[in-house]
């Protein structure tokens, strides 16, 4: 799976805007008109946002698993790729053994106590920061 940051596979790619709603935006929703757009097109140049385990990313592809939304590229693409959007991490104190589930100590890292905290990732740089530099 190649990974690439969102700005470049923006560049690369280049998403389409949705004509159907009339607003400036390059998400199509995942029902109706829309869904039907998408599915018109080669599976090559759509892209589906989607909700996983570790947190949300845009896929090559038409998938129905977790899906958000859809987006359409002018480019298609060539190999299985992921962009990640945003990594749901594990709080640092979600490693304290002796958490009391029945009265949450508020946490300022992860500004609720559930114990996750979400990192958005934009550019090379964040994902470097999150999964190492990486083979292009
Ligand atoms: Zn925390």
């Amino acid at each position: 799976m190649y990974r690439l940051p969102y700005d470049e596979w923006f560049d690369k790619y280049q998403p389409i805007i949705n004509e159907i709603t009339g607003d400036e935006q390059y998400q199509f929703e995942t029902y109706g008109d829309e869904l039907q757009y998408v599915l018109q097109q080669d599976d090559k140049h759509i892209w589906t946002e989607m909700d996983g385990d570790q947190g949300v990313s845009i896929v090559s592809g038409y998938h129905l698993v977790n899906r958000i939304q859809y987006y359409i590229t002018v480019k298609p693409w060539t190999e299985d790729t992921e962009v990640p959007i945003s990594i749901d991490k594990q709080c640092d104190c979600q490693e304290a053994i002796d958490i009391d589930l029945d009265s949450p100590v508020y946490c300022n890292e992860c500004e609720s106590g559930e114990g996750y905290i979400t990192i958005w990732i934009d550019t090379r740089e964040e994902m470097e920061e999150i999964y190492g530099p990486q083979n292009v």
